[in-house]
C-alpha cells in the first residue's frame, strides 16, 4: 500500500469546511497533506474526474451481530459492507449475545474491528443490564472505557423513571442516550403500520402513536434532566413535529432517519416482501414526506442505516414469523442520491452532512466527518454520483435481506480511504 495517494480532479464536497469545488487532494501517511496543489513526482494517482470526494460516511446505527449470531454477520463482514458503502466509522448496536452491557464485550468488538481493519467500529453500550429494562448498566464504567452512545435498541427504556436516571447519568458522563421509541403495548403483535394498507393486506398494524408517545415522553425527560437524547430511526410525521418544537425550545436532542423510511411506504408491502418488514414499520406517504422535509430543514440531523442482517431461512419464513429488519450499509448513499438529491429535495452537501459530518458530531468523533483539509485524518469516500446499478446479491454483508433488492439506484462508491489506506478500490473491498 503506497503511503502517498493523489486524488486528482474530483469535486470535493465537504460540509465541515463549506467546500464544493473541483480540486486535487494529496494524502500522505494517513493524513490530508495538501488541497489544490499539483501532483508531486512519483505519487500514485487516482483519477477522480467526474467523481465526488467527500468525508467518509459515519453510521450511528448498525447491527453487526457479533458476538452471538455470526451466521448473520460478523464485525469483519459488517466492516466490509460498511467500507463498500463508503463508511469509515460505524456505531455497533448493543443487542448482541452477550449484550454489550459490560466492558468485556466492548473490548471484544473493538479488537475484532481492529483486526479486520476495514472501518472504525464504535461499540454502543446498553442502557439497562441485558437490555432487560430493569436495572441500569454500568454507564459510568462504560463511559470511562470510551463508550459515547448508549442504547437498548430493539426496545425502548420501559419506564420514565429509568430513562430519567439514564439521562442524568448521560449528563454527568457527557454521553448520549439513543432511544428506539416504541410503546410496546400498542405495537404488540404488529406486522406493519396501522392504516388502510394493513386492513387491506390483513396484517396487524401499529399506529404512528406507538412511536410518538415515547418520543414525547423522552423529550419531556430530556428537558427535565438536561441530558443528551438521540432518537433512532424516526418514522412518523408527528414525531418530526415534536422534535422540531423541542429543538426550538432548546432541548438537547438529535434524530436520525433511515434510507428505507425515506424511500418506501406501507403500500409497498402489497407484495408481502419480508425484506420490507422493518421496525419501526414503513408508514404512510404523508409520514415519508414529513421525514424528507425534516431531513431537509435539519430537524432530523443524520441518516443512519439500522443495518439489520438476518438469515435467509428467517426472511423466507411466513410474513408474520419473519424478523423485522433490512441490511443497509451498501445501499444508503445510492438510496439517498436517488430519492433525495436527484429529485432536488436536498443538496449534495446536505446529503453528505447527514451521512458524515452530523453523525460524526453526534458520536463525538474528531477524526471523521471532515473537514477535508490539510492536517485532517484521510478518512474519505470517493463516489460516482451518476453510476446506475441494480441492487442484487451477493453483498459484502454476510446477509442479503435488503429492502432495495431488485431496485435500480443511482450513485456508487468507487474508493474508500481509512486513514489514507484504500479499504475499497475501484468498487471492490481491498481485503
Ligand atoms: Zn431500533
Amino acid at each position: 500500500m503506497p503511503d502517498r495517494l493523489f486524488l486528482k480532479g474530483g469535486r470535493v464536497v465537504d460540509p465541515a469546511s463549506d467546500t464544493d469545488a473541483v480540486s486535487n487532494v494529496l494524502v500522505e501517511v494517513g493524513r490530508i497533506a495538501a488541497i489544490g496543489e499539483d501532483a508531486p513526482a512519483g505519487v500514485s494517482v487516482l483519477d477522480c474526474d467526474g467523481l465526488i470526494v467527500a468525508p467518509g460516511f459515519v453510521d450511528l446505527h448498525a447491527h453487526l451481530r457479533q458476538p452471538g449470531r455470526e451466521d448473520k454477520e460478523t464485525v469483519e463482514t459488517g466492516s466490509r459492507a460498511a467500507a463498500s458503502g463508503g463508511y469509515t466509522a460505524i456505531a455497533a448496536m448493543a443487542n448482541t449475545d452477550p449484550v454489550a452491557d459490560h466492558v468485556g464485550v466492548i473490548e471484544e468488538v473493538r479488537a475484532l474491528a481492529a483486526q479486520a481493519g476495514l472501518c472504525d467500529v464504535f461499540p454502543v453500550g446498553a442502557i439497562t443490564k441485558g437490555l432487560e429494562g430493569e436495572s441500569l448498566a454500568e454507564i459510568g464504567e462504560l463511559a470511562a472505557a470510551g463508550v459515547r452512545l448508549f442504547s437498548d435498541d430493539g426496545r425502548p427504556v420501559p419506564t420514565a423513571r429509568q430513562l430519567r436516571m439514564a439521562l442524568q447519568y448521560a449528563q454527568a458522563f457527557d454521553v448520549v442516550i439513543a432511544e428506539h421509541c416504541e410503546d410496546a403495548s400498542l405495537a404488540e403483535g404488529a406486522q406493519m403500520h396501522e392504516g388502510y394498507s394493513s386492513a387491506t393486506f390483513g396484517l396487524a398494524g401499529s399506529p404512528g402513536e406507538a412511536e410518538e408517545i415515547v418520543v414525547a415522553r423522552d423529550l419531556a425527560l430530556t428537558q427535565l434532566t438536561g441530558g443528551r437524547l438521540h432518537l433512532c430511526h424516526l418514522s412518523s410525521a408527528a414525531s418530526v413535529d415534536l422534535v422540531r418544537r423541542a429543538k426550538a425550545a432548546g432541548v438537547r436532542v438529535t434524530a436520525e432517519v433511515t434510507p428505507h423510511h425515506l424511500t418506501f411506504v406501507d403500500e409497498d408491502l402489497s407484495t408481502y416482501d419480508t425484506n420490507l418488514k422493518v421496525n419501526p414499520p414503513l408508514r404512510s406517504v404523508d409520514d415519508r414526506e414529513a421525514l424528507r422535509a425534516g431531513l431537509a430543514d435539519g430537524t432530523i440531523d443524520a441518516i443512519a442505516t439500522d443495518h439489520a442482517p438476518h438469515a435467509v431461512e428467517e426472511k423466507e419464513a411466513e410474513f408474520d414469523q419473519s424478523p423485522p429488519g433490512t441490511i443497509g450499509l451498501e445501499t444508503s448513499l445510492a438510496a439517498v442520491l436517488t430519492q433525495l438529491v436527484q429529485p432536488g429535495r436536498i443538496s449534495m452537501s446536505r446529503a453528505i452532512e447527514a451521512l458524515s459530518s452530523e453523525p460524526a458530531r453526534i458520536l463525538g468523533l474528531s477524526e471523521h466527518g471532515g473537514p477535508v483539509a490539510p492536517g485532517s485524518a484521510a478518512n474519505l469516500t470517493v463516489f460516482d454520483p451518476t453510476a446506475t446499478w441494480v441492487v442484487e446479491a451477493p453483498f459484502a454483508s454476510r446477509s442479503r435481506n435488503s429492502a432495495f433488492l431488485g431496485t435500480t439506484l443511482t450513485g456508487r462508491v468507487v474508493h474508500t480511504l481509512l486513514r489514507g489506506e484504500l479499504t475499497v478500490a475501484d468498487g471492490k473491498p481491498t481485503r
